[in-house]
């Protein structure tokens, strides 16, 4: 097994509830269904991703 970088495979939005898979074939984030529902949540946000720990890019005081 080659180290690999380890990557973030699921993000959510902390504003609207987004939430994305990453698709590795395609080298991109989609977004994730859950119960059958795409979780899409608000088109025009800017979405705050809350991706474990350290990948997050900025932190701030909660
Ligand atoms: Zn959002």
């Amino acid at each position: 097994m080659e180290p690999q970088l380890r990557r973030p495979t699921r993000r959510a939005c902390e504003r609207c509830g987004r939430v994305e898979r990453w698709d590795g074939d395609a080298a991109t984030w989609r977004v994730a269904s859950e119960d059958g529902d795409k979780q899409v949540g608000n088109p025009y946000c800017i979405h705050e991703w809350d991706i474990n720990g350290r990948f997050a890019p900025f932190e701030e005081p909660a």
